[in-house]
């Protein structure tokens, strides 16, 4: 068995790539088919295609990615999925209905929040996903199984996708880019750019190469502080990447775009919520031309920050709202799983470091905050 966790992952690569001497394009277009179209989960269920070529892909390759650990919460509110990845790390991801089950419809819109990378670098101090530190970049194969993965469990189809989850995608480009390739493609997901939006923290340098793709990828930009003084504080990437050069960044890729992108903001009492940090922020924003996403701080376990009371919120869309930018408050439907992606993951890697059962209880009280 360990020896599977060597085999390459068949989606990490284009079927144009896969290492199947003399297999012709139209048999590699059947395996896509067999993938993508039917949802085989195994080698062995590709009934038209030669037993010799099916058992050389099952030699040769590996077909899943990741397996479910564990789900929390209901279909109606925010569903969270905790994976294992081959080598035994852990990722998340967050199925949030578009419209939530009031009336008992059923909701026919889903959003995925998926992960990019195990842990990450960019230490945020008010996020649980750089708690524990960066352990690796997910690999395109990876990021795609979070989608087909969530389908296959849940029975329900994806139509938008963010990039919210564990890790900053932008400092994964390449592997995110590639995953792409097989999200948009017709013959793959056949999610379109314009439903999927990057969330980054500020790697000004990526924002400009994003710029560059022809692809209506929508970008969200985690400002959290609107001085260099408050953002300093809580995001150690703005010292690499002040808010001026952020800032440029975010200009120039709404000038490429002709499209406009999104400002995530937490609110976190005390800490960023000051009237003149609003006034600041609209101003930022109606330059770049951004909507305004207000975020109340979800609880981090072990985490001293609060959320402001609803006075102080309110109090603060307003003061955006009167610098002349679009500010929505986002209070999100589902009060019954844990709060950002991160989370789960990480109750699970300290509950397995100290051998406790593998038994994830759902936590009270915490909010989801993607999307
Ligand atoms: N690394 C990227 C994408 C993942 S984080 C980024 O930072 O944008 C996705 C969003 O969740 C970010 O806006 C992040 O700031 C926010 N977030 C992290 N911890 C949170 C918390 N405890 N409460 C609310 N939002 C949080
Ligand atoms: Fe990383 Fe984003 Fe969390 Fe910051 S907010 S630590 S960049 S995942």
């Amino acid at each position: 068995m360990q020896t599977l966790v060597n085999k390459p992952l068949l989606l990490d690569s284009t079927s144009a790539e896969w290492e199947l001497d003399g297999v012709a394009r139209y048999r590699r277009d059947q395996i896509s088919q067999w993938i993508f179209a039917r949802r085989a989960a195994s080698f062995g269920e590709m009934t038209d295609l030669p037993a010799g070529l099916r058992e050389t892909l099952d030699t040769n390759y590996e077909l899943r990615a990741i397996s479910l650990v564990h789900v929390q919460g209901s279909r109606d509110t925010t569903r969270k999925l905790l994976w294992s990845l081959r080598g035994g790390d852990y990722v998340e991801s967050v199925l949030i209905p578009a419209s939530p089950d009031l009336y008992g419809e059923r909701a026919d819109r889903f959003t995925l929040c998926i992960s990019t990378q195990v842990g990450c670098a960019y230490g945020c101090r008010f996020c649980a996903s750089g708690l524990e530190g960066f352990k690796r970049n997910l690999s395109a194969g990876e990021i795609v199984a979070q989608i087909m993965e969530t389908e296959r469990v849940t029975g329900e189809k994806i139509n938008n996708l963010v990039f919210m989850g564990m890790g900053e995608p932008l400092a994964n480009y390449k592997n995110l880019m590639r995953a792409m390739d097989i999200i948009n493609a017709p013959k793959g997901l056949n999610i379109g750019a314009r439903h999927i939006t990057v969330s980054t923290s500020g790697l000004a340098p990526v924002i400009r190469k994003l710029a560059e793709d022809p692809r209506q990828i929508r970008l969200a930009l985690s400002l959290h502080g609107a001085t260099d003084e408050v953002r300093d504080r809580i995001m150690p990437v703005n010292k690499k990447y002040p808010l001026a050069e952020l800032l440029d960044a975010c200009a120039y890729h709404s000038d490429r775009k002709k499209k406009m992108m999104t400002f995530e903001y937490i609110l976190i009492n005390g800490v960023n919520d000051g009237l003149d940090q609003a006034a600041m922020l609209a101003r930022h924003a109606t330059r770049i031309h951004a909507k305004v996403n207000l975020i109340p701080y979800n609880k981090v376990e072990g985490m001293d920050w609060v959320r402001p009371s609803m006075k102080r919120i309110h109090a603060f869309a307003a003061r955006v709202r009167e610098g002349g930018a679009v500010a929505t408050v986002r209070l999100e439907k589902g009060h019954d799983i844990d709060a950002a992606c991160g989370q789960l993951r990480l109750r699970r890697v300290r509950e397995d470091a100290a051998g406790d059962p593998k038994v994830v209880a759902p936590a009270e009280g915490a909010e989801p905050r993607s999307a």
